[in-house]
């Protein structure tokens, strides 16, 4: 049910300007054209000014300042409010360590003192001693403590931006029709999101497999990412047309160009009935290949949805978005529900839960400190769950317990070296020793994988497959290790190539590998669900894709008008290609010839 649109905000007139035409191009990460005003969110600003003050004047900055703090806890019991009541009390909790932050005594009382002391203007004393703070808590060896001061930017950015008089704009309550456009959405800005009235996402970094790519996907929003003028080209109550499959944005077009674009979503939408004619029929290509689809979550939320409308399984359950937007960890109690729901809910089908995948782009935003310069090559994933034992076997715990209730699977992410998964597999015997302690039951044959995703997990494939059930092939990492290339960083998605040979070529090993040894392998990154790059994966051998559930219904629509043998000539030849280009060419050659529509819509 769409939400009320805020009374007072009338922000889509707000600033509005008649800059005509400009087209800014970018990553299209989530598909579907929408015609909506802009809301800019987040700031412009740069660096807070310093300002001296006469001594006459250092007490009333201080009862400004007082002031300010307290309209700011007060602006985030509000915002608390609205989100307990669209998400629930559980994801309403960051506030609460936000309003914690903002009412802290000692930063209090230290900023006080320094405005006294220097006679420098409130703004600029409050982003100093944060500064301080957030250097010192990024020295911390604790990816957990680290990770919190995306928190602190993000109360030191609100107080400062009250302190400027900036207007806030508040993510839980937007106006009707909004296409957000930002620097980047932090985990938290998503889960305060107004869904209702989110049309889209507009944002100057991120790429295909950026987080927030994957979420707008997976709450099927048109999205444009790696547009790197968006903020100085889009203001607040312009007009855009935002195209997310060409990845494009267009400001304040002229009306011919918005009643071209009408008529391209009157298509789509026609496009859209026709593929959900294929919902009860089975994804078998034209020479009775059949492909197992599955999708992949985020949240025990969207089980419901994949249940009744897409009728998989779950072949990816990213359990990281359990432990955001919180300030404690979730206690084993609450992921066994969490877990035990999906299980429930998603029988007869199967859900493969992976491990906590902490680090990378998840947590932090454009908010990172400069102590986690390279998170995608830190402490992330197994290796986190690895170095805090007592996080990773509650989650163990709760995984075991709930694979009594259905089909469960489990996967590590992130397994670089045999080593790794010789510890987290003596990890999970310990969690099945805890639970034979208390008597509590588990299915002791629950299948267990890893994800291949590490060039050298690839590249030891053959080894590794003797010791697991199955590989699930995570290409958006193995596309951005193989290649050295943040799958972040829009400078730099030129490189990121999932059609490259190389990594044909490894995806080829790691399937012969593990076929070799009678396991089975899915692939779960991006490519699952990109129309153009399904051929080639099919191609080389894999049966089951688990992808965003917004892409199960063209896939299916292009494996039912494809063939396996083509898909398998199509796989020779881009082996025998030296670039990621002339592969990618090849196949959308062959999809055009087979679906052309998929190349359109
Ligand atoms: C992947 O790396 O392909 C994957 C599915 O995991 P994530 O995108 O969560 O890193
Ligand atoms: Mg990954």
């Amino acid at each position: 049910m769409p939400s009320k649109p805020c009374s007072k905000t009338a922000l889509a007139k707000a600033e509005g300007r008649a800059r005509r035409g400009a087209a800014l191009s970018g990553i299209g990460v989530s598909a579907g054209i929408v015609i909506a005003r802009a809301l800019v969110v987040g700031s412009r600003r740069g660096p807070v000014q310093e300002v001296p003050l006469a001594a006459a004047d250092v007490d009333k900055e201080i009862r400004r300042f007082k002031a300010v703090l307290q309209a700011s806890v007060e602006q985030l019991e509000g915002l608390r409010r609205r989100v307990a009541g669209i998400l629930g009390e559980k994801d309403a909790r960051i506030f609460d360590a936000h309003q914690a932050m903002v009412a802290d005594q000692g930063l209090i009382d230290e900023v006080i003192s320094r405005i006294r002391e220097k006679r420098r203007n409130a703004e600029f004393v409050f982003a100093q001693v944060i500064q301080h703070y957030a250097d010192a808590l990024s020295k911390v060896d604790d990816p957990f403590i680290r990770d919190r001061l995306a928190d602190i930017r993000d109360v030191a950015g609100r107080v400062i931006g009250n302190l400027l008089g900036e207007k806030a704009v508040d993510l839980a309550c937007l106006p009707r029709r909004s296409i957000l456009v930002a620097h980047d959405l932090s985990p938290s800005d998503t889960a305060a999101l107004d869904r209702g009235n989110v049309l889209g996402f507009a944002t100057a970094i991120g790429s295909r497999t950026s987080h927030t790519a994957i979420m707008a996907r997976s709450m099927g929003i048109p999205a444009v990412v790696g547009l790197a003028a968006v903020l100085d080209q889009v203001h607040t109550g312009d007009l855009l047309i935002m195209d997310g499959v060409h990845g494009k944005v267009l400001v304040n077009p002229d009306a011919a160009t918005v009643g071209d674009y009408r008529r391209r979503i009157r298509s789509q939408e026609r496009w859209l009935r026709r593929i959900e004619q294929d919902a009860e029929l089975p994804a078998e290509t034209l020479d009775g290949f059949r492909v197992q689809l599955a999708a992949n979550i985020a949240l025990p939320a969207e089980v419901e949805e994949i249940r009744t409308s897409y009728g998989v399984g779950i072949g990816l359950f990213r359990t990281e978005y359990l432990f955001i937007n919180r300030t404690s960890l979730p206690t084993e109690d609450e992921q066994f529900e969490a877990y035990r729901k999906v299980a429930e809910e998603i029988y007869p089908h199967s859900v493969i839960i992976r491990t906590l995948d902490v680090g990378g782009d998840k947590f932090l935003s454009n908010l990172r400190m400069p102590g986690d310069l390279n998170p995608f090559l830190g402490v992330r994933a197994i290796r986190f769950c690895l170095a805090r034992p007592d996080i990773f076997l509650a989650q163990l715990r709760a995984i075991l317990r709930a694979s009594s209730y259905g089909k469960v699977r489990i996967m590590f992410p992130m397994i670089a070296t045999f080593e790794e998964l010789q510890k987290a597999a003596a990890r999970l015997a310990q969690a099945r020793a805890e639970l034979d302690a208390r008597h509590v039951h588990y299915n002791p044959n629950m299948d267990i994988g890893i994800m291949v995703e590490v060039p050298s997990a690839a590249l030891l494939a053959d080894r590794l497959a003797r010791h697991v059930d199955f590989f699930s092939l995570g290409t958006n990492d193995l596309v951005q290790y193989s290649l050295a290339c943040d799958r972040a960083n829009p400078n730099i998605s030129y490189l990121y190539q999932p059609s490259h040979p190389s990594i044909i070529r490894m995806i080829q090993m790691v399937v012969q590998s593990a076929y070799e040894h009678g396991k089975w392998v899915s692939v779960c990154g991006e490519m699952a669900g990109e129309p153009v790059l399904v051929p080639l994966v099919l191609g080389v051998g894999i049966h089951e894709l688990s992808m965003s559930p917004v892409s199960l219904g063209p896939i299916k629509r292009l494996i039912r008008s494809m063939r396996l043998h083509e898909a398998e000539g199509l796989v020779d030849r881009a082996l025998a290609c030296s670039t990621g280009q002339e592969v990618r060419a090849l196949c959308e050659r062959y999809v055009g010839r087979v679906a052309p529509e998929l190349l359109t819509n």
